[in-house]
C-alpha cells in the first residue's frame, strides 16, 4: 500500500516536473518580447519609492535656480556679469569642484561681464561646465573647452520616459570617450582623497576606491534589449530633492549663506524654475499616484555623483542584474515553487471539501506564493540585485492553475475509471447511457451489449485470484480494440463488461458483440476447466432500441441482461439479442 501512494506521488511529481518547467519555458520565451518590461519598471519604481530614505548626502550643494529667483534676477539667461560674480562667491569658500549644468555657448549681457566670466573661466580650474554631447548638440564655453574643463549632461531614458540608467562615459562620434558631469565631478572629488578609477583585467568594470563599477548589459535586470552603449550604471537614487541640501541662487547672491556651505563641498548649479523646463521623470514619479513628481536635470546629477562618490568612499551598494541564465532559473524556481505549493495543498485537504476549503485554497496556493515572491524579490533588491518580478509572477500563478487544473482533471479521471481494468466504472457508464439515451429521441439506436466471462468461477479457483485480475484486464483490452472509438466499453462490476453503441441498429451490434467474442477467443488464454471451450470464451447479451419502442435506460439494460442470460442458457460462448 505505502508503494501505491509513492506510485502515485511520483505520477503526480511528474505532472509538474514537466508542466512547470514548460510553462517556465514559454514565459521566458515572451519575455523576450519585451511584454512584462512596463510592468517590470513600474515594480522596480515601487521598490525605490518604498524603501526606506537614505540620509543626505553632505558632500553635494545645490545652487537652485527657481522661479522666484528668476524674478529677483529679472533676467534669463542669467548675464555674464551675474554669472561672473556667483561663481565668484562660491569660489571664495573653496569648494572641491564646481559643475555648472547650464548650457552657455553663447554670451549674455555687456561685454566688461563677458570679460570678467572668461577672467573666472581662466582663473578656475576646479570649475566643470557642460555641454550636450549626443544627438544635436550644444558646445560648453570655449574657454573651458581649451583647458579640458568640460562634461557632458545628456541623460538616458527608458522607453517610458523615465531615468533609471546613469551615463557614466559615452563614445561619441569623433572616436572621443567623454564623461558625464556626474564621472567629471566625482573623479576630481575623490582625487584629493587619493582615489583613481582603475580597470580591471579582463572585464569592463572598473574600480573606484571601494566601489566595483560594472556596465550594464543589454538585458540586465528586467530590461530587455536596452541600448547599452557608451558605459552606464543602474542609477541608484539617493532620493529627490529633499536628500541634498540646496540653496537658492538669490541668497548665494545677495551672500545670504553660511560661511562653510560650499567649503570642501561638490558644488551644482542648474535650473529648477518650472519655465526652464530642465525636469525628468524618475521612479519617485508615482503616475498612478496621479502625482506628478518631476525631477530637475540638476539633481539627477546630483543622484549619480553621490552614489559614485558614495560607493567609492562608503562602499554604498549598486544596483545590479544577475547573469541571464540565472534569471531564466530564477524563473522556473518559481515556476516550480507554485505548483509544489498548489500540490502540497491539495494533496493535505483532499478530503474537506467545502466552500472555506475553496477559500483557503485560493488564498494559501494564489497569495501566498505571491507575497513570498514579492517579499524574495524586494529583499533582493535592498541588496543591490535588480530580478524580474513579473515575469516570475506570471509563470508562478499560470503554473498554479495548471497544477489545479491538472489535478482536478485526473482526480476527475480517477473517479470515473476502474482501477483494475483502466476501462469506464460503473459509474462513469451510468452517466453516459442516460446522456445516450436523451439523444436518441433525434437519432435511431441505442445498442447495449453486456458481456460475462465464461466459468470464471472456475478460473479463479484455478488459477488464483490474481491470474484472473490479469484475465480480466486481457479480456477488457480485447474488447477495447474490438469497439468503434464513439463506443463505450465499461466494467460493469466483477466480470461483467458493457459497451453503449450509440446510432446502432440490431444487425449492426450483433456483429459488434461477435467481433468482441472471436477477439477474446482469439487470444486462447487457457482454461482447463471452463466446460466450453478450452480458453477463456465470454457470452453476451444484446439490445438495440430506438425511442419509441423502449422508456427508460434500464428498460435497455434489462433487455440485454436477459440476452445474456439466454446466451449462458443455451451452452455460452455466444451472443444473444433481444428484441423490445
Ligand atoms: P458463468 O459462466 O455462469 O458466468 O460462471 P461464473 O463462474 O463466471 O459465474 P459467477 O458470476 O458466479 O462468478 C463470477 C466470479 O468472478 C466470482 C468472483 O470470484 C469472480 N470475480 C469477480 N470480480 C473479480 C475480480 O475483480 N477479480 C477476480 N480475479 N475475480 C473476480
Ligand atoms: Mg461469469
Ligand atoms: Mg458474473
Amino acid at each position: 500500500m505505502a508503494w501505491l501512494k509513492i506510485k502515485q506521488k511520483i505520477w503526480h511529481l511528474r505532472g509538474i516536473a514537466t508542466v512547470a518547467p514548460s510553462i517556465a519555458f514559454l514565459v521566458i520565451l515572451s519575455s523576450f518580447t519585451g511584454i512584462y518590461q512596463t510592468l517590470e519598471w513600474a515594480t522596480y519604481d515601487f521598490w525605490v519609492r518604498i524603501r526606506a530614505p537614505e540620509p543626505k548626502d553632505s558632500r553635494i550643494v545645490i545652487v537652485n535656480i527657481e522661479e522666484s529667483d528668476l524674478r529677483a534676477l529679472g533676467e534669463w539667461p542669467i548675464s555674464d556679469g551675474k554669472l561672473a560674480q556667483l561663481l565668484q562667491i562660491i569660489n571664495k569658500q573653496q569648494p572641491r569642484v564646481i559643475g555648472l549644468d547650464l548650457y552657455r555657448d553663447l554670451n549674455h549681457g555687456d561685454e566688461s561681464g563677458k570679460q570678467q566670466l572668461n577672467e573666472i573661466y581662466r582663473s578656475t580650474p576646479n570649475l566643470i561646465a557642460v555641454e550636450k554631447a549626443i544627438g544635436e548638440k550644444i558646445d560648453a564655453p570655449p574657454i573651458l573647452k581649451a583647458q579640458g574643463q568640460t562634461a557632458m549632461a545628456d541623460l538616458v531614458l527608458d522607453q517610458d520616459g523615465k531615468v533609471r540608467r546613469g551615463l557614466i562615459s559615452a563614445t561619441l562620434d569623433d572616436g572621443q570617450t567623454e564623461l558625464a558631469l556626474a564621472t567629471k565631478l566625482s573623479l576630481i572629488y575623490l582625487q584629493q582623497e587619493g582615489i583613481e578609477l582603475k580597470s580591471i583585467e579582463g572585464s569592463p568594470g572598473k574600480i573606484l576606491g571601494k566601489g566595483v563599477f560594472l556596465p550594464i548589459k543589454s538585458n540586465e535586470g528586467a530590461y530587455i534589449n536596452v541600448d547599452s552603449r557608451g558605459y552606464q550604471l543602474i542609477l541608484n537614487f539617493r532620493g529627490d530633492q529633499e536628500r541634498f541640501n540646496h540653496v537658492s541662487i538669490t541668497r548665494v547672491l545677495n551672500g545670504d549663506i553660511p560661511q562653510d556651505l560650499f567649503y570642501d563641498r561638490i558644488v551644482l548649479i542648474g535650473a529648477t524654475a518650472e519655465s526652464l523646463n530642465d525636469f525628468f521623470l524618475t521612479p519617485y514619479n508615482d503616475s498612478s499616484s496621479g502625482l506628478t513628481k518631476i525631477m530637475p536635470g540638476v539633481y539627477v546629477h546630483a543622484n549619480l555623483t553621490s552614489q559614485m562618490i558614495s560607493s567609492a568612499l562608503d562602499g554604498r551598494r549598486m544596483i545590479r542584474g544577475i547573469k541571464e541564465v540565472a534569471e531564466w532559473g530564477w524563473i522556473l524556481f518559481w515556476s516550480l515553487f507554485g505548483a509544489g505549493i498548489s500540490l502540497v495543498i491539495l494533496e493535505r485537504n483532499l478530503l474537506r471539501i467545502d466552500s472555506l476549503f475553496y477559500l483557503q485554497l485560493i488564498l494559501i496556493s494564489g497569495l501566498l506564493p505571491i507575497g513570498i515572491l514579492f517579499a524574495t524579490s524586494y529583499t533582493l533588491f535592498l541588496l543591490g540585485w535588480w530580478l524580474p518580478t513579473i515575469s516570475p509572477l506570471i509563470a508562478l500563478i499560470i503554473s498554479t492553475v495548471a497544477v489545479f487544473g491538472y489535478y482536478n482533471q485526473n482526480q476527475k479521471n480517477l473517479a470515473f475509471t476502474d482501477g483494475l481494468t483502466n476501462l469506464a466504472n460503473r459509474r462513469f457508464f451510468d452517466h453516459y447511457l442516460e446522456e445516450q439515451w436523451h439523444k436518441i429521441k433525434q437519432d435511431k439506436d441505442l445498442a447495449l451489449i453486456i458481456c460475462d466471462v465464461d466459468f470464471f468461477k472456475f478460473y479463479n479457483d484455478t488459477y488464483g485470484h490474481q491470474a484472473g485480475d490479469e484475465c480480466l484486464k486481457q479480456v477488457a483490452q480485447a474488447i477495447s480494440s474490438a469497439i468503434r472509438s464513439h463506443d463505450l466499453a465499461a466494467r460493469y462490476g466483477g466480470e461483467e463488461f458493457v459497451v453503449v453503441l450509440p446510432n446502432t441498429d440490431p444487425e449492426t451490434a450483433l456483429l459488434a458483440a461477435n467481433r468482441i467474442r472471436f477477439k477474446i477467443k482469439a487470444m486462447q488464454i487457457p482454461h482447463k476447466k471452463s466446460q466450453v471451450s478450452s480458453y477463456v470464451s465470454i457470452s453476451l447479451g444484446i439490445a438495440s432500441v430506438n425511442y419509441n419502442k423502449a422508456h427508460s435506460p434500464q428498460e435497455l439494460i434489462a433487455l440485454a441482461d436477459k440476452g445474456l442470460y439466454l446466451a449462458k442458457q443455451q451452452g455460452r460462448d455466444r451472443a444473444m439479442i433481444v428484441e423490445p
